[in-house]
């Protein structure tokens, strides 16, 4: 998973991108960059670590002079984490400078690599974006042109945002799946993963930029088309609902807070025999469908955990050292709130177990009577190969065991999911009746054809 985020037609681009970075840092901690343009040479900074490590006042006003910016935020889902796979990627080709940043995995990644390769193009990265720079560079036409006719040769996920000279672009695939919005602050434009990007650089979210559109913004004037004449039905990922995107963020229409709230509703009901105390959640993601939960069950709503907020997210530290370690500093129970309690601890999802189980053995120490575990998500038993780094199905709990088995692996007195009918209800807009969701990995039934070469190997 990554952040994007898109700035033209104002002074102060690298300042509003770096913040928005900040804005988006939950999408991936493990580097950053941004590229400008508009007034001098097109330049890129960017370094492993968090944005606020990497980007201070001299490197923003100084270093990076410009109109127009991209920035990215990466957590690795298909290559090495390292410098030279961060984004944004700049290239010098026949069209000019020319910056990406990528969210997503393009899943014909390494038949278009074979096929570039076989035509003389040199690699310097890993990353499934470089194929895009090199179809770009051998593409003819204006720069619209060029990026439409690289991008319908990419199949998979992909929202993106590229920059030349004083020309910002952002474009989804044709699925939707990863998020892409529009926004504008005074006479600028943004792009954004999220909303709340563009709503804390004091700009207003517009609208989702639309599965299969292309926007090419110059000076604050806006031009769309869509990549395909007609596009195919839509798979947006309904786990940015449970787990990636902001609460405050405005994800594929709905808020992703009232989404969370209703997740919590609907799980009440389908536990409407569970008695207990207090209602918990694992902060931060289950918190809100706890809310949900203990508005529609009256049991009492309380917070048992406390977050250390300067540790990342275990999920996404890509080795199970760092995430054991980063997992073990980052919760802390109450003890007066949870000894002697029976609990409904609500949290987002269950992937491995292994954090999961660690939460109870927690409480157990901390002295619950009974922990009734409710997941505000059905469980996951396929990998995700649209960006989001879920492991391999051999390292996926619910993919191997019953829900009794994982129950007792857990240690907890009971285990619910929430149905896929509830998730999907809890994230529809009022006014879409049709299925716009990917499920994947509920159903492991996808969208699009994973070939041998996407499946995931162990790591
Ligand atoms: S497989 Fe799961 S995580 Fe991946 S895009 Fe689909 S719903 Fe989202």
């Amino acid at each position: 998973m990554c952040g994007i985020i898109g700035v033209e037609n104002n002074d102060n681009a690298a300042v509003l991108a770096s913040a928005g970075l900040l804005t988006l840092q939950h999408r991936g901690e493990e580097s950053a960059g941004i590229t400008i343009s508009g007034k001098e040479k097109m330049k890129t900074f960017k370094a492993m670590g968090l944005v606020s490590r990497i980007f201070n006042e001299e490197i923003l006003l100084n270093k990076l002079p410009g109109t127009a910016a991209v920035g990215h935020v990466r957590y690795t889902t298909s290559a090495k984490s390292s410098l030279t796979n961060a984004q944004p990627f700049q290239i010098n080709c026949i069209h000019g400078n020319i910056a990406v940043a990528h969210n997503g995995n393009i899943t014909n990644f390494l038949k278009i690599k074979q096929m570039l390769l076989r035509k003389g193009a040199i690699f310097n990265h890993t990353s499934d974006t470089e194929i895009l720079l090199h179809l770009i560079a051998m593409a003819k036409g204006n720069l619209a042109n060029i990026v439409a006719s690289s991008l319908r040769k990419l199949e998979g996920a992909f929202s993106l945002v590229i920059l030349k000279d004083k020309t910002l672009i952002g474009a989804r695939d044709e699925h939707g799946f990863r998020p892409l919005v529009l926004g504008k602050i005074e006479s600028s434009y943004i792009i954004s993963s999220e909303s709340a990007a563009i709503e804390v650089i004091g700009g207003t979210y517009i609208r989702d930029i639309k599965p299969g559109e292309i926007v090419v913004i110059e000076n604050g004037q806006i031009k769309k088309s869509f990549l395909y004449k007609k596009t195919k039905k839509q798979n947006t990922c309904i786990f940015e609902q449970v787990y990636f995107s902001r609460p405050d963020s405005i994800t594929f229409g709905k808020t992703v807070k009232e989404a969370r709230v209703k997740m919590g509703e609907y799980l009440a009901n389908q536990m409407k025999n569970v008695k207990a105390d207090i209602v918990m959640p694992v902060p931060d993601t289950g918190y809100f469908a706890a809310l949900g939960f203990s508005r529609t069950s009256n049991i009492l709503f309380e917070n048992g955990f406390v977050r250390n907020h300067y540790v990342g997210r275990s999920f996404i530290k890509p080795s199970q050292n760092l995430r054991d370690l980063t997992a073990r500093l980052k919760l802390r129970p109450i003890h007066e709130v949870v000894k002697g309690k029976e609990i409904i601890l609500v949290d987002d999802s269950i992937v491995r177990g292994t954090t999961s189980k660690r939460l109870v053995n927690i409480l157990r120490e901390a002295g619950a009577k009974k922990i009734h575990f409710a997941l505000s998500c059905p469980p996951i038993i396929g990998s995700c190969y649209y960006g989001i780094d879920t492991p391999s199905k051999d390292h996926l709990i619910a993919a191997n065991n019953s829900i009794e088995e994982m129950r007792k692996y857990l240690g907890a007195d009971s285990l619910t999911f929430l149905s896929l009918e509830n998730l999907v209800k809890a994230c529809s807009c009022a006014d879409k009746k049709e299925k716009v969701f990917c499920t994947s990995c509920f159903t492991g039934k996808y969208p699009t054809i994973i070939s041998r070469n996407t499946y995931k190997e162990d790591y």
